[in-house]
């Protein structure tokens, strides 16, 4: 009975609990916390945090993220016990701030912001001075003698109002706005004077009026609910969702409302505005990094319409406000132990912290960064590799330019650095001209006066993105960043010209499609094709410049081994070639989880011998195109052995559908009716026709449903037979050199235990004949891969012959699902659009199918064989989220393309790291 109440009343608790949905924060005490993110957003739980940690932040509360599922589920309508709480809530701000919404004696005016769990920048919008009517507006002025700053506030709101809640476009408030400047002869905004202020208020409600048919709401409870409805609206806008779909965010999570009361920064010359990094976002720096304005409001920062003045310089017009600035946000970084993006306002030489996070970086800032903040002792080991997405390390993997060839080429202009990496390409002047060439395949640049988050797709698919205005904090700067793309921004001496396709600069002229190229380390911009060359690491690691050379490349190696002190997982490359292998080895693979042996037959002069072999009519025939193929298969895999330094090395047979090998049959009857209309009849046109002939029996109508993988091993034993026998040879003769090796023999696409028992007993065989012939024994395995739905199923049965398993989840998310890995590109940006699927399965694994086959196989097989390794070798073998998964589904190592062995590295760490902490 004891038990029943107690449960009865946690649950009662829990349910109510659930019913808030509104959380406050002010006088040095909020209801949230940073833990709360899922609930009140990024902005919502660092504002509480903030308050809690008793800094200046203007007081205000936060509608929860539910409440925007509520405004969908409900179509738009808002329960009243929710409008009720956020009524207490305003009256409990109004209280604490001693002023009241639409007062005209002394009015409370706040923002109203969006904030998601993950920020998004330039994403959702923002109304700043809600709370303004023709009252209030005379209050203010009143309260702070002062009707210029008064109807400046009062514009800019219905302004904003007006575009982001009424979508009232933009120019038609600033078509007023300039005929009002002009009428008087100004050239700055900041030349109106309060009389043509209420001018500019007038013209833009009679704006209002004409374009929505109403006048602008003068009831401040109603601008309040319209603009929190808009709030919401906007997190289903199209440059939102397509924000999302890039970087994988569900639309489920929603949007939390925040609404603050404000603090203004165009008070006068006593006021500011400006936001900063506690350290350089784009190279790491341990530099106070930030830009401000005076007399301005925030958005006037970010939009790039006013150049902000570097953040030092507040310490020589407000010191106080400098210092105090400087102390928070030195303690923020330590409290959140992380880079800090803030946003500040001066009232009246007074500070209040708007916001703060964890600050955007380029992958180089990252490991900078997190290698300076261990050698500070802010955080450790442990911590730092927590810090850095694994994504980064492959921006700093990224080419840059061959420096003296640089040098040689004149710079036309400069901008600022906003992300680091080469750019070269043709130049466009639109985010959709960007996306339509770079589908035929050329490379852009994308330059644009200022980008806007329409212009996202555009950005995804340039070299790099050059704009003419705005700061190191602008769209194009955060968004660059936070893409890797390299970014030079603000290069003040551009004049693009849309209209005509050309930009000029310093007496050059660039039309659409020729070749720009900058550095977004410096900020130099060229008119030039200029080659790039291997990042700093890569030549470490080729041997061209010595660690010590290079800074950057000991940060990536420390980083790194503090990974691997962490990870669990083993990581392993997908290498064909001994010179991938090298890298692979060099960039920290200890094996080879998939060596493709057909890739081999690629090299050079190969080919016309793999032909021959699949045109053999005879076994005899065949048996001798594969005794030329064996010694250089042979050499081949003992390179590759050699560079794994007695790691194990995993040889998978032959794969492919052999028509893979062989010339197209479009190709062929062209060539063959050349050659008959030219008379030229003799042995080469009949070994065309014989290769016509072979191809056309070769013909499938489902190539990758037919004859490939463990069934072409069934089907011509003497394949397998000669891999067994060129693997066994090279690991005797490393042996006999005193090099340890283990090769793995490894069966494709079986789905039935009895095709592995087929194989195993030829591989068997071989590698007992060829160890008594070369007189020496070493270990090997027989293994399979799974990537068949059935071999998941039944891998108890195959783990009875399987000495190991290697997921093959490229050819299993294709069975499972059914899509062709070669079609889905057809219909996927479809699917994901209308959000059929959230993210790409071949690149990401899908853990509730996909995966669940591999739990599946994990546990069946290591039930039959409870040692059994198992690994994966598909390209989810490199994909952090897909690492994260195969940590919990407990494989024992990944495998990835060489390129991606660091990212694995990292990611494993941070999978387990996670896992235990109670994932
Ligand atoms: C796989 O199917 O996941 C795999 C690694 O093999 P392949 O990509 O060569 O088919
Ligand atoms: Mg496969």
């Amino acid at each position: 009975m004891a038990k029943r109440t107690t449960a009865a009343r946690s649950r009662k608790k829990a349910r109510g609990r659930a019913r808030k949905y509104v959380y406050f924060f002010g006088g040095g005490k909020a209801e949230g916390d940073r833990t709360m993110r899922d609930l009140l957003g990024g902005k919502g739980a660092g504002l509480a945090e903030m308050t809690n940690a008793g800094l200046p932040v203007p007081p205000g509360f936060t509608i929860t993220t539910e409440v925007c599922n509520i405004y969908y589920e409900r179509k738009g309508r808002i329960p009243p016990e929710i409008d009720k709480e956020i009524a207490a809530n305003l009256a409990r701000l109004e209280r604490m701030a001693g002023a009241t919404l639409g007062s005209p004696e002394n009015p409370l005016l706040v923002s109203v912001r969006s904030g998601a769990k993950f920020s998004m920048p330039g994403m959702m919008d923002t109304i700043l001075n809600l709370g303004l009517n023709d009252e209030a507006v005379e209050g203010l002025k009143r309260r702070t003698s002062n009707g210029r700053f008064a109807f400046d506030s009062y514009r800019r709101f219905i302004q904003m109002f007006g575009n982001v809640v009424l979508e009232i476009p933009k120019e038609s408030f600033e078509h007023e706005f300039e005929a009002v400047k002009a009428a008087r002869g100004a050239k700055q905004d900041t030349e109106l004077d309060e009389h043509a202020l209420r001018e500019v208020v007038e013209r833009y409600k009679e704006v209002v009026e004409r374009r929505t048919g109403r006048p602008f709401p003068q009831d401040p409870h109603v601008q309040l609910t319209m603009a929190r409805d808009a709030v919401f609206r906007s997190w289903m806008n199209p440059r939102a969702r397509e924000y999302r779909r890039i970087y994988g965010i569900p639309d489920t999570i929603g949007t939390a409302v925040n609404v603050q009361m404000m603090v203004f920064g165009n008070t006068g010359d006593r006021s500011a505005t400006g936001v900063g990094f506690t350290r350089n976002p784009a190279t790491g720096k341990k530099e106070f990094y930030g830009e401000f304005l005076i007399n301005a409001q925030g958005e006037d920062v970010v939009a790039g319409i006013r150049t902000p003045q570097p953040i030092q310089e507040l310490e020589r017009v407000m010191p106080a406000a400098y210092r105090q600035l400087r102390t928070i946000t030195t303690r923020l970084e330590k409290h959140y132990k992380d880079v800090q993006d803030f946003e500040f306002t001066i009232q009246d030489e007074r500070l209040y912290m708007l916001q703060t996070r964890s600050g955007k970086r380029t992958g180089y800032a990252a490991v900078v960064i997190a290698t300076d903040m261990v050698a500070e002792r802010l955080i450790s080991p442990k911590e730092a590799i927590q810090l850095v997405d694994p994504e980064a390390l492959n921006q700093l993997l990224a080419p840059g330019f061959d420096p003296d060839e640089w040098k040689r080429i004149p710079t036309v202009t400069r901008g600022l650095p906003a992300s680091p990496g080469a750019a070269s390409g043709q130049v466009v002047f639109s985010a959709d001209a960007a996306v339509q060439w770079a589908s035929e395949g050329k490379q852009v640049v994308l330059v644009r006066r200022e980008t806007v988050p329409d212009d996202i797709h555009g950005m995804f698919v340039s070299q790099g993105i050059l704009t003419a205005t705005g700061g190191m904090t602008s769209h194009a700067a955060v968004v660059g960043r936070q893409m890797g793309k390299p970014s030079v921004v603000g290069a003040g001496e551009l004049e693009i010209d849309e209209a005509a396709g050309e930009l000029r600069v310093n007496g050059h002229t660039v039309k659409e499609g020729e070749f720009i190229s900058f550095d977004g380390l410096t900020g130099e911009v060229k008119i030039a094709r200029v080659a790039s060359r291997p990042s700093e690491i890569l030549q470490v690691l080729s041997g061209a410049l010595e660690p010590s050379q290079s800074d950057i490349y000991q940060r990536f190696e420390r980083l790194l081994s503090w990974a691997d002190k962490y990870r669990r997982l083993g990581i392993r490359a997908n290498a064909d070639l001994p010179d991938q292998a090298e890298l692979a080895y060099a960039f920290g693979a200890r094996g080879i989880g998939l060596c493709r042996t057909e890739h081999m037959f690629f090299g050079e002069g190969r080919i016309p011998i793999v032909q021959r072999m699949i045109l053999a009519e005879t076994e005899a025939e065949r048996r001798q195109a594969l005794d030329e193929l064996l010694p250089l298969q042979r050499e081949d895999f003992y390179g590759v052995f050699k560079a794994m330094r007695g790691s194990p090395v995993t040889i998978r047979t032959i794969d492919p559908p052999l028509h893979e090998f062989l010339p197209k049959r479009e190709e062929l009857l062209v060539e063959i009716a050349r050659m008959e209309a030219l008379g030229q009849e003799g042995e080469e046109l009949e070994r065309k026709r014989r290769l016509l002939g072979r191809v056309e029996q070769l013909h499938e109508f489902n190539p990758m449903l037919g004859h490939r993988g463990v069934r072409l091993g069934i089907t011509y034993p003497e394949i397998t037979e000669m891999q067994t026998r060129a693997i066994i040879e090279a690991a005797c003769r490393l042996s006999r050199e005193g090099v340890k090796v283990v090769p793995e023999i490894m069966i494709p696409l079986v789905g039935e235990v009895k095709e592995l028992r087929d194989q195993k007993a030829v591989v068997q065989r071989v590698a007992e004949e060829t160890m008594a012939a070369q007189g020496v024994r070493v270990k090997y395995l027989v293994g399979t891969m799974i990537e068949v739905p059935r071999g998941a199923v039944t891998a108890n049965e195959i783990a009875g012959e399987a000495e190991f398993f290697s997921f093959g989840t490229n050819d299993l998310t294709q069975l499972t699902f059914g899509f062709s890995r070669d079609d889905v590109g057809k219909f996927l940006r479809v699917y994901q659009e209308k959000k059929i699927l959230e993210k790409d399965p071949f690149a990401s694994i899908d853990v509730e199918g996909v995966g669940a086959l591999v739990r599946i196989g994990v546990e069946r097989g290591r039930s039959a064989r409870p040692d059994l390794k198992v690994g994966v070798c598909g390209e989810h073998g490199g994909d952090p989220a897909s690492i994260h998964f195969f940590e919990q589904a407990g494989l024992d190592y990944v495998s990835a393309s060489p390129y991606r062995v660091p990212v694995a590295r990292l990611a494993a760490a941070q999978a387990a790291l996670s896992v235990k902490v109670g994932d």
